[in-house]
């Protein structure tokens, strides 16, 4: 699990013990189920940096921009064909994203 290497990496970094709270940037077209991630989590971080950690996620709803038209459209789905021109040619502004958005230690 990377967020888990980033966390001990920025924790041992800081010389601390243990991250007190971790927050998450998640797309939701990044992949992830939110469900079995929070199922994961507890097996995840057992015995780690993260053990303790309040998990915080941010939702981030996918965007894309039509290459035909330009609209910029929300996406349910990465197949959705753009509202405006219904072409399916788009660029993904947002919404892929997998990151690590802030990390408290103690
Ligand atoms: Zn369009």
């Amino acid at each position: 699990m990377g967020i888990l290497k980033i966390a001990e990496t920025e924790t041992n970094k800081a010389g601390a013990k243990n991250v007190s709270l971790i927050e998450l940037e998640i797309g939701t077209l990044a992949g992830v189920e939110l469900q079995a991630l929070d199922f994961a989590w507890g097996q995840a971080v057992k015995n780690t940096v993260l053990e303790n950690a309040v998990k915080k996620i941010d939702l981030i709803k996918a965007k894309g921009k039509c290459m035909e038209c330009d609209s910029v459209f929300p996406l349910e789905h990465i197949y959705d064909p753009c509202p405006n021109c219904n072409a399916y040619l788009k660029g993904i502004l947002q919404g892929k994203e997998l990151r690590v958005k802030a990390l408290e230690v103690d």
